[in-house]
């Protein structure tokens, strides 16, 4: 099948209904931004053996790389928009490949609010590499940013910390198989609804892509602060808090282990009413975690005891 009716047939109905796609008949989209608003934009590329195996269902592969960049919208407190695709396919990648990429996609964009306005595809000799450019939208000057901590602010995490790590062992054998945690690494759930609601109650939010001790360490370098864990605090799902009873060294995994794609935030000791309100009505968990600090380092504690892992990927400025 050539590229144009490849594009034609799954492409094209991606878009449809969006207006500024233009049915991906033009040479680029036309999009408005509505008045007051401010466009957000963010990419995320993955490479077959680097990022995925290839082996996945591919609708699954979809919905990953669609995902990854709405948690990036969510971390700012953007509403998803409008997204473009480019994807490098080998020859290996079929007619039936692309049918169910694009199935996974069209189930995503349902469920996320955001339509497809343009792409590219080009064929090569190279690993399957896709490429998805999304856009968002926010009032203007609403953005959240790293850099808004403040000593003395809460720090929170939505939902369960280190699943993910934790499901990528199970998958590379060194842990048994466990289907949630499993489930977890291979479909994220970007926190987009949490994130609009925290525009003007959070100071500073991030979402977890590299592990929570370097992103928290990504927040307090742009913020010039520092940070307290205190390590029970951290919300672990079940089936993880079954796995660290057995064996306390995975902590290490849960505390530096990435692609867990919840929200990392902080937010003034006089907003905690406010957090706990959002989490309630969208039902989506949040935890109060620790405390920014003006100390020298990030401190991870359990009951007086310091528990900081040696590797923290996080230097003082
Ligand atoms: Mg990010």
């Amino acid at each position: 099948m050539d590229e144009f009716t490849l594009i034609r047939t799954y492409f094209a109905p991606l878009a449809a209904g969006f207006r500024g796609s233009l049915n991906l008949t033009d040479d680029a989209a036309v999009l408005d931004i509505p008045a007051g608003n401010q466009l957000i934009a963010t990419t995320d590329t993955i490479v077959e053996g680097v990022h995925f195996i290839g082996s996945e269902d591919p609708s699954m592969i979809a919905k990953k790389l669609l995902r990854v960049n709405l948690s990036d919208l969510a971390a700012m407190g953007a509403t998803p928009y409008a997204y473009l695709l480019a994807g490098t396919l080998p020859k290996k990648v079929n007619v039936n490949w692309v049918k169910k990429f694009a199935k996974g996609l069209s189930e995503d964009q349902k469920l996320f609010g955001i339509a497809l306005a343009g792409g590219d595809t080009t064929a090569s000799f190279g690993p399957l590499t896709l490429t998805i450019t999304a856009l968002g939208l926010i009032p203007k000057c609403k953005a959240l940013r790293r850099n808004g901590a403040k000593a003395g602010d809460d720090i929170y995490v939505s939902g369960t910390i280190g699943d993910s790590a934790l499901g990528l062992l199970c998958l590379k054998k060194k842990l048994p198989r466990d289907r949630y945690l499993q489930l977890r690494y291979l479909l994220p759930q970007p926190r987009v609804a949490l994130g609009e609601k925290l525009r003007g109650v959070a100071n500073a939010c991030i979402d977890i892509s590299d592990g929570l001790m370097q992103d928290l360490g990504h927040i307090c370098h742009t913020s010039k602060t520092c940070a307290r864990l205190d390590r029970p605090m951290i919300p672990l799902s079940p089936p993880a808090r079954k796995l660290i009873e057995k064996k306390s060294a995975l902590w290490n995994a849960i505390l530096s282990g990435g692609d867990d794609y919840e929200l990392l935030f902080t937010a003034p000791k006089d907003k905690a009413s406010a957090v706990a309100a959002i989490s309630r009505n969208l039902k989506i968990p949040t935890t109060r975690i620790g405390s920014i600090t003006t100390g020298k380092n990030i401190v991870v504690e359990d009951g007086g005891k310091i528990v900081t892992p040696a590797k923290t990927g996080y230097k003082h400025f």
